[in-house]
């Protein structure tokens, strides 16, 4: 098996640890493979905040194109999402138990404050509603009287055959 050193690292290795390119004279490139991870990882956490600002601006850019191509990936892809998802439940039950208990948890929670917060403007709107429908319920029974008088030939204002309501 050949072996290379790597020009940062300067350790010996199989020129499987090098990853290949046509152009160079021995058809690798000359730092290894784990150094170029690294310098990547270097690279992306001494820069994040600069590929954030990209990745979002190519976003924007291409916000339209990009929704239609993902819309296209889901559907050419349903069935591996469906199967993705089936898996990821199974493998993941206990987090997203955990995550759905947290969930109740914090929506009980927020639900408590928002009463506390706003108890009583919701129990003056709840009156007001209850009186509203007391209003509304003699007239629609009114109406409903009106209709069956109506419908049995009862009604002296509107002949029976008219429409009354
Ligand atoms: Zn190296």
């Amino acid at each position: 098996m050949k072996r290379k050193i790597c020009n940062k690292c300067k350790i010996n290795k199989e020129l499987k640890e090098f990853y290949k390119k046509e152009n160079k004279t021995d058809g690798f490139v000359t730092i290894c493979k784990k150094c170029i991870l690294s310098y990547a990882k270097m690279y992306r956490e001494s820069h994040k905040e600069k590929i954030k600002k990209e990745l979002k601006l190519y976003y924007l850019k291409n916000k339209l194109e990009l929704r239609k191509k993902h819309k296209i990936y889901a559907k050419n892809h349903k069935r591996e999402k469906r199967e993705y998802d089936k898996e990821y439940r199974l493998k993941n039950k206990e987090k997203i138990k955990i995550k759905k208990k947290e969930y109740t948890i914090k929506s009980f929670e927020h639900r408590r404050e928002y009463r506390k917060k706003h108890g009583k403007r919701i129990d003056i709107e709840r009156k007001i509603e209850e009186q509203k429908s007391r209003i509304k319920e003699p007239y629609r029974l009114r109406k409903y009287r009106q209709r069956r008088r109506h419908n049995r030939g009862l009604d002296p204002w509107n002949p029976p055959g008219e429409k009354v309501w």
